[in-house]
């Protein structure tokens, strides 16, 4: 069976490891933490980037950096990962979901301006896909109305809006390392802050609520508990095998941006014969390779596809379910329809994308259906 998603290992990972382990210090923030945070903050332009131990946590520390609390409402697109809601909502916060565009499924930022009350605090964007949300509209909507706007840039890393990093472009953003995304570490992330106004206390927040950041510096004589926090930060053994990633990651990028050619070049005739829609990037942006995913004209249609792929060994998935229809959710929202994210939910089907892939041979097989 070709899984939807395979691991790559650069083959440096457990060296480095190794001479995590042989400095003597594998708890966090060290030598292998600060390599990776400088190589994120000099490539893509954060004013200050912190290695968490996923995307979760940094969007956790998002939610605390922004001052959620209890009751405050958060505008965050329905069609996402239960993580971009969650860290918010542990923070008291009621969630406001927001549709997708018609043809693709970024929040529809047409659509938020209607959501905003007095108690909203923050946009919450998702780059899916790794294609860019229209951040120039949602960057004048969040100006206008005093709102911060946070990415969940989980699937966003390399890519661009308009020449700039995803990531470096709201208040703050949160990115993935976990196997599924194009640069890895198992599980792992990355805060990254560009209102320079954040970056102390984040690094409190990272370190339990300590000024023990500040302390090692040399910048006060002294550490204590200062603020509130939890323990975000990964440790050196994390570091060293995301650093091995990173040192491939032109390569890595390159290999999966030629599967994607391949994919789009081989299936776009096909594409049209059956009525799918291949996924579209905007000419303003830019593709990262993350995701190959087609829409289907139907829930029927889909289901056929992968029942076809599957008898031909090819692990296909689909991927989010409504978050305003969950089990968790469905009682608390407020009853709008979310047709575009449901459309989604229903109709939008993944091709595995990993560095070790033959898109030749996925395509071969796909182009045999009919329907
Ligand atoms: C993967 C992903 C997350 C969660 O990342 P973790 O590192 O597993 O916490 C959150 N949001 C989106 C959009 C994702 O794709």
């Amino acid at each position: 069976m070709i899984p939807f998603n395979k691991p790559y290992l650069t083959g440096k990972e457990t060296q480095y490891i190794e001479e995590a382990v042989k400095l003597g210090k594998i708890s966090g923030n060290g030598d292998f933490t600060k390599r990776c945070q400088s190589y994120f903050e000099s490539t893509f332009g954060f004013k200050k980037a912190l290695l968490t131990t996923s995307c979760t946590d940094a969007l956790e520390m998002c939610a605390m950096l922004a001052n959620i609390e209890q009751g405050d409402e958060v505008i965050i697109p329905s069609f996402t990962f239960v993580s971009t809601a969650l860290a918010f909502i542990r923070q008291g916060a009621i969630v406001t979901f927001a549709d997708s565009y018609s043809d693709n499924p970024n929040i529809d930022a047409t659509k938020i301006e209607a959501l905003i009350t007095s108690k909203t605090k923050a946009i919450v964007v998702v780059h899916y896909a790794g294609v860019s949300c229209d951040m120039d509209t949602i960057m004048d909507i969040a100006m206008r109305h005093n709102l911060l706007v946070i990415e969940d840039a989980a699937q966003a890393i390399c890519s661009k809006y308009k020449g700039k990093a995803l990531g470096s472009i709201g208040h703050m953003a949160a990115f993935s390392f976990h196997e599924t995304k194009n640069i890895i570490s198992g599980e792992g992330g990355l805060l990254a802050i560009n209102d320079e106004h954040f970056v102390n206390r984040a690094e409190i927040i990272w370190e339990k609520g300590t000024n023990r950041a500040e302390f090692f510096r040399g910048e006060v004589n002294k550490y204590g508990w200062v603020d509130t926090g939890s323990s975000f930060l990964p440790s050196e053994i994390i570091s060293a095998f995301l650093w091995a990633q990173i040192e491939n990651i032109n390569d890595i990028q390159n290999k999966r941006l030629a599967h994607w050619e391949y994919y789009h070049k081989g299936l776009n005739d096909w594409a049209k014969n059956n009525q799918i829609k291949i996924m579209p990037i905007p000419e303003t942006e830019t593709n990262n390779a993350h995701m190959f995913y087609l829409i289907c004209k139907s829930e029927e249609q889909r289901k056929a596809l992968i029942t076809h792929l599957k008898d031909r060994e090819i692990y296909a998935v689909f991927h989010y379910l409504s978050l305003h229809a969950s089990d968790y959710y469905k009682e608390k929202h407020d009853g709008r329809v979310l047709p575009n994210s449901d459309k989604f939910t229903n109709q939008l089907l993944r091709l595995p994308m990993f560095y070790e892939l033959n898109p030749e041979h996925i395509v071969k097989n796909v182009i045999t259906f009919n329907g």
